[in-house]
């Protein structure tokens, strides 16, 4: 069966309003939950076609946490890192970074990247 563009476009749209307005980045199964409400009969296999489809246009982001389902936020966020919850497997995003990364190399040394994830209890789960 052949999308529509027009139901394609809805799709799309659809998916990257609910990560614009997300305050954490949202793994495809979470993607699904959110923009069923919007678009009737989304399925799993047309979410994951469709981000891919934002992730090559640069719309969004992948978020990789190793051992975790990869999550997915909007792209141009600035740098930020990420925590998430024991409890409930929520990612959130944290701003900033941390500021002596440099010093912990040795000399000579030159930091090309880094990872940084937070574990622990959100809010909603700490109470
Ligand atoms: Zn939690
Ligand atoms: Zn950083």
């Amino acid at each position: 069966m052949k999308t529509q563009p027009a139901r394609k476009t809805k799709q799309r749209d659809a998916l990257r309003e609910v990560l614009e307005r997300s305050e954490r980045p949202l793994s495809v199964n979470e993607l699904l939950e959110a923009a069923a409400k919007r678009v009737d009969g989304l399925g799993v296999a047309t979410v994951y076609r469709t981000v891919g489809a934002l992730l090559g246009d640069g719309a969004i982001e992948a978020v990789e946490i190793p051992g975790e389902p990869v999550r997915y936020e909007r792209a141009n966020k600035g740098h930020h890192h990420h925590f998430q919850c024991e409890k409930c497997a929520r990612v959130f995003d944290i701003a900033g970074c941390l500021e002596n990364l440099r010093t912990l190399v040795p000399p000579k040394f030159r930091i090309r990247t880094h990872d940084v994830t937070l574990y622990g209890l959100c809010a909603a789960c700490a109470r």
